[in-house]
């Protein structure tokens, strides 16, 4: 089988997950996304699944952003950005992108609403949050997010539309609490009614834990290495 055959294949078997769990979750399944995490991949393996019939797209590096977004500059698809970013990297992100899903601290805020400020443009963000309790993971506490949420919805170029976590690193029924957490916050925060402020997105799931994300209310999976293979 060609490498390209392979991708095509892999992403059917990676539907097929979703819609199962989908459909024993009593979810429609074009209420999930699948996002493809691309780092390291190269641009023309990202172009089989985009012409597969796939949308959306996410780096983890901002190094990576501008060389394949030129690379596959004739194909219509969305760009987001799941990796961890330094502010000194803003610019080199922000003209490739339509959304941070890895906002996780307040200087980092107020950098980008100055960049777009100047721009006149705006972005969408979802609000990364820590689950798992674990010192290596980026995001917030689980305990500070409604705090920054209601500071930051006072900038105006940013669009909060829902929170990210990566989870805890293990057996899918162990992840599952940390993923049901992420629901719960987005669940209270909704309930504020706060003005600008949007918890429709949950970006949870990959590889080892789609089913069960999906179980707990995940709108976006992120799935990198079901599709092109160990990196
Ligand atoms: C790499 C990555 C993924 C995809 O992980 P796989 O286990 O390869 O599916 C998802 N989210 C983030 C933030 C990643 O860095």
């Amino acid at each position: 089988m060609s490498d390209a055959d392979r991708i095509r294949e892999n992403i059917s078997a990676v539907r097929a997950r979703m819609a199962k769990a989908c459909e024993r979750s009593g979810r429609e399944v074009d209420s999930v996304r699948l996002l493809l995490a691309t780092k390291t991949v190269e641009p023309e393996r990202i172009r089989v699944a985009i012409e597969a019939g796939e949308t959306l797209v996410a780096e983890n590096r901002v190094q990576e952003v501008k060389p394949k977004f030129e690379a596959l500059e004739d194909l219509n698809y969305e760009r987001h950005f799941i990796g961890h970013l330094q502010s000194n990297k803003i610019n080199a992100l922000v003209p490739y992108v339509s959304c941070l899903q890895t906002l996780d601290r307040m200087s980092l805020a107020r950098k980008l609403q100055t960049r777009l400020e100047r721009e006149g443009e705006t972005r969408e963000v979802l609000i990364q949050v820590n689950t798992s309790g674990e010192e290596s993971k980026f995001g917030l506490d689980p305990e500070d997010v409604e705090p920054f949420i209601r500071t930051i919805a006072s900038l105006d170029r940013l669009e909060i539309r829902g929170l990210m976590t990566i989870g805890l690193n293990a057996e899918p029924e162990i992840a599952r609490p940390s993923l049901a957490g992420l629901r719960q916050i987005a669940d209270r925060i909704r309930e504020l009614n706060l003005d600008r402020v949007e918890m429709r997105e949950l970006s949870m799931g990959m590889t080892g834990d789609l089913e069960v994300a999906i179980e707990e209310g995940s709108t976006i999976v992120r799935v990198g290495s079901a599709i092109f293979g160990a990196r």
